[in-house]
């Protein structure tokens, strides 16, 4: 089988249904066989996303065209170390890597008949527990940012009644009025921490005491601040806390991590085994979250995980992205033995991102199954796909 040609489809969502800004960049590989496959691109927030589709063309010209798509290792190794930036690039690279990989693993599942955590050896497992993440960006098919702590309560309510155990939280990105909050590098204030305290308060109220909380902060803190909140809301019963400091700085991280009352979990900004070996090595991570879009695609999130599982570190991915992010993150996560807990986003609930796909995969009490479908398993909208703006780079015949 040979790759003849690759896309790039691209929505931007942005300002839909309380997305600030949220732009889908979707690899389509095609072949000689007639079978394509998707993949993902896991920059859809932020900024940056006009970057990934001209990066996957550009890398899929030079390495992709003409190769056999079941050699993803092949192909993963030639595009780390023939396209130069690769070979200790950042977010734009490795998404436009992961695209790639995933389409192809993608491919591989197509033609084989197979979901993809069945190509890692893996047999279905029961449906994955899984966490409501990101409350205070509203819970539900609406969501709005939330300010005042009696809001954090609703969502955590919300959450609960949905059948979750569990939530993931930043009770600091926004000001009291819902907005983007401002001033949280260095110490934090009395003002402010009475207020993140009050919030998390307001969601161990609306969850009862048998739910978990992961404590997101984003790297919006510095250490001296995630220190402090985490001393101030240690007894609430606090699972992980999320991205406590820069990512720019291993040296932050290790400080928190070795000064925190409370475990720690990272990942979403971290690409290939490279990045997280020495968070691991230091022992300064408890939960590591690659992002499969991100991290370099199926291949290199799958060995990441392995190389958790040598240090007994347990596995989430992170997802951001449009349904199909999702349905790559849960053949991963099938896919490997060290598999803790599936984040499901707030966004995941939005009509606008909801209706790109065919599918419209949403856990049921708190519990992900997991698609048995060929490779991913998912159907690009064919209105959805008229909207998107589209380019392709072709082996030349
Ligand atoms: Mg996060």
């Amino acid at each position: 089988m040979k790759i003849t040609e690759i896309e790039v489809l691209e929505a931007d969502l942005s300002g839909r249904d309380g997305m600030a800004s949220w732009r889908v960049v979707l690899a389509r590989v095609h072949t000689d066989e007639g079978i394509s496959g998707l993949g993902e691109a896991g920059v859809t927030y932020g900024t940056g996303a006009p970057a990934a589709g001209p990066m996957i063309l550009t890398l899929g010209e030079r390495f992709v065209l003409g190769a056999d798509p079941f050699h993803t290792d092949t192909v993963w190794e030639s595009l780390l170390r023939r396209s130069v930036w690769a070979d200790g690039g950042g977010p734009i690279v490795y998404a436009a890597m992961s695209a790639i990989d995933s389409a192809l693993w993608d491919i591989k599942g197509r033609a084989l008949g197979q979901p993809v955590h069945q190509l890692l050896g893996r047999a279905t497992p029961a449906p994955l527990r899984c966490y409501a993440s990101q409350l205070h960006l509203g819970w539900g098919e609406n969501g709005r940012w939330l300010g005042e702590p009696e809001q954090y309560t609703e969502a955590a309510v919300q959450a609960r009644e949905d059948g979750y155990d569990c939530v993931k939280v930043n009770p600091i990105m926004m000001d009291r009025e819902g907005k983007y909050a401002t001033g949280l590098r260095g110490i934090l204030t009395p003002a402010q921490r009475k207020l993140f305290r009050q919030r998390m308060e307001a969601v161990r109220e609306g969850l009862g005491p048998d739910a978990d909380i992961i404590l997101e902060l984003n790297a919006l803190t510095s250490t001296a601040g995630a220190l402090q909140i985490a001393e101030l809301v240690q007894d609430l019963g606090i699972l992980f806390i999320e991205e406590p400091t820069h990512n720019n700085s291993d040296h932050a991280h290790l400080k928190t991590a070795r000064k925190s009352p409370i475990p720690l979990a990272i990942g979403e900004r971290l690409y290939t085994r490279w990045g997280f070996l020495p968070y691991l090595e230091a022992g300064a991570i408890d939960m590591i979250q690659p992002d499969v879009c991100l991290v370099g695609g199926i291949s290199e999130a799958h060995r990441v995980a392995h190389l958790a599982h040598a240090y007994d570190v347990g596995v989430q991915a992170h997802v951001c992205g449009s349904p199909l992010a999702t349905a790559i993150a849960l053949q991963f996560e099938a896919g490997i033995p060290n598999f803790d807990i599936h984040e499901n986003h707030a966004y995941t609930l939005r009509h606008a991102n909801r209706e790109l796909f065919e599918e419209d995969l949403q856990p049921v009490n708190g519990k992900f199954a997991v698609p048995t479908r060929p490779g991913f398993g998912m159907t690009l909208r064919s209105d959805a796909e008229q909207r998107m703006v589209k380019s392709s780079v072709k082996l030349a015949k």
